[in-house]
């Protein structure tokens, strides 16, 4: 069977695709969007947000997504669930092979999003969203007054530290060294919070278990090095901040990225900015972001996408 062909496809349906292509499609583009075998994206693994633009109330995180879905379907853009496993991008049209069929098309946007790492404790995915969380910008007001603790030594950690400092009633900082691999502006504003007393640190420390009852999380127990003795530390919350993987194995050879994975843009001011070193293959959303990775910037980037990858279509 010939591939199936769509002027766009976006691969993604996270809020990064489905605003790409809801923007594609109100431009006449008639995207196609691949959803991958996450449909929704990672929002959907968690119950509330509250820092959704316009939304008062807190949203369920799986709601959400249904509305971006609903928002793009009124709009004519076609979705289909499968998930892409080889590209070939060096000559147009690109072609795409999925479990379900094979695609071609005149511009592609990648909006395959990142994984979070975790520790890879059985308790982790346990209290996943009920104490465990990896975004502290999302999850950090819901422990409000009460102890929490963060996991790593990252840009990432040091900085959720010292934001959960303003939120909860006690952050402890545990890093499986002694020292910070975080920019130093970051450490020096963390050391100002230790010396307040506001942060602990447990240095040397990794977590052996994260312990919790039918409510949720209740403590974490720590192991010391070189010592190996272990002691339990009471927290309402744990942060797990170990740094993420972008989903873009399926793009290594054919697309430049980082040395972390994380696809390149041009970024900058004026058109363009979303565009990747292949002419015609645009990213937006966690999938080119190592930073801000907020579902708002994701749906913002995502519209910068569709709008550069229409420029690019209307030129061609
Ligand atoms: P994602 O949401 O990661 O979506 C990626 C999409 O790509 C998925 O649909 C997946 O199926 C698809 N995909 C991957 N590989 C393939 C493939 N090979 N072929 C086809 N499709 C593929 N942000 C907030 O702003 N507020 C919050 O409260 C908040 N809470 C969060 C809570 C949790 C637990 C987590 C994990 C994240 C949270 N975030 C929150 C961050 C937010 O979810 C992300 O920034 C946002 O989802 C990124 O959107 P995206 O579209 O770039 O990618
Ligand atoms: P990262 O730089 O990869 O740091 C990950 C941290 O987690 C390291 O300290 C690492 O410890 C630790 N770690 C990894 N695996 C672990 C495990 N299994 N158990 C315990 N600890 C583990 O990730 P990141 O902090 O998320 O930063 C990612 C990127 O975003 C970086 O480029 C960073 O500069 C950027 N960023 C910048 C800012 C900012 O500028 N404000 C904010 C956030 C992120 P080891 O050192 O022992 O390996």
């Amino acid at each position: 069977m010939a591939p199936r062909h769509a002027r766009v496809i976006v691969l993604g349906s996270g809020p990064a695709g489905y605003t790409a292509a809801l923007y594609a499609a109100r431009a006449g583009h008639d995207p196609l969007l691949l959803t991958g075998v996450q449909k929704g994206g990672q929002l959907v693994t968690t119950s509330t947000i509250e820092n959704w633009p316009a939304e008062h109330a807190a949203v369920i995180g799986v709601d959400l997504m249904e509305r971006f879905e609903a928002q793009a379907v009124r709009f004519g853009v076609e979705i289909v669930f499968d998930e892409i496993s080889s590209v070939a991008l060096a000559e147009r049209p690109f072609h795409l092979v999925g479990a379900e069929g094979e695609y071609t098309c005149d511009a592609l946007i990648i909006a395959t999003g990142a994984s979070a790492k975790y520790l890879g404790l059985p308790a982790e995915q346990q209290f996943l969203g009920r104490g465990v969380s990896t975004c502290a910008t999302c999850d950090g007001y819901f422990f409000k007054g009460q102890p929490v603790a963060v996991v790593g030594g990252g840009d990432t950690a040091v900085q959720d530290a010292v934001d959960l400092s303003n939120i909860a009633s006690s952050v402890t900082l545990v890093h499986r060294r002694d020292t910070f691999a975080a920019e130093a502006i970051l450490v020096s504003r963390l050391m100002k919070r230790v010396g307040r007393g506001a942060i602990t640190l447990a240095l040397n420390h990794t977590v052996e278990d994260i312990l919790g009852d039918d409510a949720g999380v209740t403590g974490l127990r720590l192991r010391a090095a070189p010592e190996g003795t272990t002691r339990d530390l009471a927290v309402a919350g744990v942060f797990i901040a170990i740094g993420h993987r972008p989903n873009t194995a399926l793009f290594r050879g054919a697309v430049d990225m980082d040395a972390a994975g994380y696809v390149l843009t041009r970024g900058g001011r004026g058109p363009g900015a979303t565009a990747t070193n292949i002419e015609g293959v645009f990213a937006a959303g966690d999938v080119q972001d190592p930073i801000y990775r907020q579902a708002v910037t994701a749906a913002a980037s995502g519209c910068q996408a569709a709008l550069d990858a229409g420029w690019f279509l209307d030129g061609a």
